[in-house]
């Protein structure tokens, strides 16, 4: 805002209602210290004065109801990490079984796995393939 003091006969930039776009405007009328009806010179319409609005993007139009961003989704692995940190407690790692290729898994066996490190069998998914959880996540490996 510019600190002159407005007066009747002064230029504005205003809204116009009828060009509906911001127009040069000649203040007509007074109210105080703030102008009260302008006339448009563009179209020549007086109406009463209306405050510039600052521009807003279009999308802060919308009332912004935001719920808290909530992890509705969550990632695979984020899950199968978190089902581990669940179950890791419980793992008993003298009562593990070292993982070997040619041994067979039941549904629940604690294995101990040379890369993975500790892991609970989840699923046999074939006659010889086996889906361990480990700590960094789902495997698929080969049992006997
Ligand atoms: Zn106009």
């Amino acid at each position: 805002m510019k600190s002159k003091t407005l007066s009747a006969g002064d230029a504005i930039e205003a809204p116009c209602t009828r060009c509906r776009v911001i127009t040069n405007h000649i203040i007509v009328a007074m109210v105080g210290e703030r102008p009260a009806r302008v006339e448009c010179n563009t179209c020549g319409g007086v109406h009463n004065f209306r405050e510039q609005k600052p521009a807003r993007p279009a999308a802060a139009k919308a009332p912004e109801r935001k719920a808290p961003a909530r992890r509705s989704r969550k990632d695979p692995a984020a899950a199968e990490r978190e089902e581990w940190v669940a179950i890791s407690p419980t793992m008993n790692r003298e009562k593990a079984i070292p993982y070997e290729m040619n041994r067979s898994y039941n549904v629940k066996d604690l294995l101990d796995h040379h890369v993975f490190g500790l892991g609970i069998v989840q699923q046999v998914t074939g006659p010889k393939k086996i889906e361990v959880l480990f700590e960094d996540g789902k495997k698929l490996l080969r049992c006997g």
